[in-house]
């Protein structure tokens, strides 16, 4: 049977607004990419999750070899690093838009992070590979991106710490200093994705280097090795239950760590400016791809409701009135999420991450929202087997569930996105107090009688 169409996979209409918009080569990459993912990703989750070993001794330090075999196919078709796009990083990028990047992510995203993780465009790396392509000196970038964009490692991103409000980046403690021809960096992390991954080989460490500097010029990023002396994870945290092995998001602690002094990135005081360069067009990334996974669910849903064997009441599950609505409700709002998010992909495309900043800030808290309703709304439909072990649906509920706070909580996206309209007063009232005038001469024109309204 031949693999489903971009059109059955996502919407005829959806695709019909875009596809001028695709280039040969992506329409070819995408192509590729919806064989691979249905082919190849697909049928092999389920091995995937059986070859993760349930041994504590063994979870943290086994490459998972379905993933070896999937890295090297997906690379051997030229599906590989699809989200460096060459409009930002001209050197090292592949020719694709982030519009047509977007569509590619939500087919990846069907399988969750499978199919991500095999092309490598997964997170944390996706975000650190930016970081070293933009900000990386020539030896940073022999050293580490080359061997992150060939597959060959993988990194972390460390930031949140414990027992700090670190959604406010300006409050991490972590302290950076330099000795010599040293840095030496010091603290508590918690939270680190792929910290716990035997393939993991560098942390990008945030930290406060000159608490004299005004405000957002006190922090620094320095590469760390992550096999560097005093680097210690301590545990994988759990989400719900999950630890996330391979990956894990982990505590860590930097407890006199020392590297070089050309270790820092971009120059000191730069954290901040680092952190916003990195989680440009990534912040949407999980937005594109938590779409892919909702319509998966959707999908698996309306399996489940027609299945002949599910019959209450008399009725087949997808005849009560209620299960319909649910069916339409999360058709509803994948469809508008994916709009969102592909207005902010092209956003990025015309005016970079900066100029896209309320669109990217919507999708941000918008998407992860529908996609756990959406989730919520299959895992009812799948009674208690929903939110067992015996489907993926719990999983991926608690996995969408972190996106509201990962690269921030929800609530500083939409205080931002509220001030940003807040600032439309003047404008509108301006045009209010036009249509006023307008509407007054109108009144003496025409002689009508006000009280009669
Ligand atoms: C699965 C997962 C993976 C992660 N991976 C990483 C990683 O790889 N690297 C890393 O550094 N961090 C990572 N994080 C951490 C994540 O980025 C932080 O949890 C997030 O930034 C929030 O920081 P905090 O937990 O310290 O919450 P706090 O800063 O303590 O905030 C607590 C709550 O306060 C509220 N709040 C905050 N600001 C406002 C505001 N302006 N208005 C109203 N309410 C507000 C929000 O509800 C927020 O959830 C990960 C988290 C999860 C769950």
């Amino acid at each position: 049977m031949p693999a489903p169409t971009i059109q059955e996979l996502t919407s005829p209409s959806t695709w019909a607004l875009i596809e001028d918009k695709f280039s040969p080569f992506a329409k070819e990459t995408l192509e590729k990419l919806i064989h691979f993912v249905h082919n190849e990703c697909v049928p092999a989750e389920k091995i995937y999750r059986a070859q993760i070993p349930t041994d504590p001794a063994k979870r943290w330090t086994t490459v998972i070899p379905i993933m070896v075999e999937l890295k090297e196919k997906a690379k051997k078709l030229g599906l590989w690093n699809l989200f460096l796009s060459k409009a930002h990083y001209p050197d090292v990028g592949v020719p694709l838009t982030n519009l047509e990047y977007a569509v590619m992510a939500e087919i990846m995203g069907r399988t969750g992070h499978l199919a991500s993780e095999a092309t490598n465009c997964a997170a944390p790396d996706t975000g650190n590979m930016e970081v070293f392509a933009r900000y990386g000196t020539p030896e940073q970038k022999k050293k580490w991106l080359v061997p992150l964009m060939a597959g060959e490692i993988r990194s972390a991103f460390s930031m949140t710490e414990k027992g700090v409000a670190s959604s406010d980046a300006t409050n991490i403690r972590t302290s950076i200093r330099k000795e010599g021809d040293e840095i030496v960096i010091n603290g508590h992390k918690w939270w680190i994705s792929g910290a716990g991954d035997c393939r993991t080989r560098v942390h990008l460490v945030m930290g406060r280097s000159d608490p004299s500097a005004p405000k957002y010029l006190q922090q620094s990023i320095v590469i760390v090795p992550s096999d560097a002396p005093g680097v210690k994870v301590i545990r994988p945290m759990k989400v719900f239950g999950f630890d996330d092995a391979p990956e894990g998001h982990c505590e860590v602690i930097y407890d006199n760590v020392r590297v070089p002094a050309s270790n820092i990135i971009a120059g000191w005081g730069k954290g901040f400016e680092v952190i916003q360069g990195r989680l440009g067009p990534g912040r949407i990334h999980h937005c594109m791809r938590s779409i892919g996974l909702a319509q998966r669910a959707l999908d698996m849903m309306l399996e489940r409701v027609t299945d002949p064997n599910r019959v209450t009441f008399g009725k087949q599950l997808y005849e009560h009135g209620t299960i319909v609505a649910d069916i339409a409700t999360s058709r509803a709002e994948i469809e508008s999420s994916r709009l969102l998010v592909l207005s902010a992909a092209h956003q990025i495309d015309r005016f970079k991450a900066k100029g896209a900043l309320k669109e990217i800030g919507i999708a941000k808290f918008v998407v992860p929202l529908m996609a756990g309703r959406v989730f919520d709304r299959a895992i009812q439909s799948f009674g208690a087997e929903g939110i067992s072990q015996d489907t993926p649906l719990a999983a991926w509920w608690a996995g969408v569930r972190t996106l509201r706070f990962a690269d921030g909580p929800d609530e500083v996206h939409i205080q931002q996105i509220g001030q940003r309209e807040l600032k439309r007063v003047p404008r509108l009232k301006e045009l209010t107090a036009e249509t006023k005038e307008k509407e007054e001469a109108l009144w003496k024109r025409t002689g009508t009688v006000k009280s009669h309204l």
